[in-house]
């Protein structure tokens, strides 16, 4: 099982590089590499995730047909073939976040282990 979604996520990761070099049927390998993905529930890595759109299964080539834009904290993908916008918060301080919320909560706890 866990061998499997090994070989799927190298499948993924080269039709995703297939469809970066050959523009022309991109959106086939992009297509191939979600089915892939779906079938064998294998999640597509972070950073390949925002390289196409989720809508149109465009492979995006920033600056030609694809435009990012920061907002909010957000970056905003912009497919501007089918004008479909994918927002992406900030990881790192997302994990930040996660981090300082999880050390709040382990502090509460503890002074509840006080208390009692
Ligand atoms: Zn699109």
């Amino acid at each position: 099982m866990i061998d499997q979604k090994k070989i799927a996520l190298r499948h993924i990761k080269e039709l995703l590089e297939e469809a970066e070099k050959n523009t022309e049927f991109a959106k086939r390998y992009v297509h191939l590499a979600r089915n892939i993905s779906k079938r064998t529930k294998t999640p597509i890595p972070s950073g390949l995730k925002r390289r196409f759109c989720k809508k149109c299964s465009t492979f995006f080539i920033i600056g030609e047909n694809c435009r990012v834009r920061t907002t909010n904290g957000k970056v905003s993908y912009t497919c501007l073939e089918c004008k479909n916008v994918q927002r992406f918060p900030y990881i790192k301080e997302q994990k930040q976040k996660r981090a300082s919320l999880a050390r709040a909560y382990s502090a509460k706890s503890e002074h509840k282990q006080i208390k009692q």
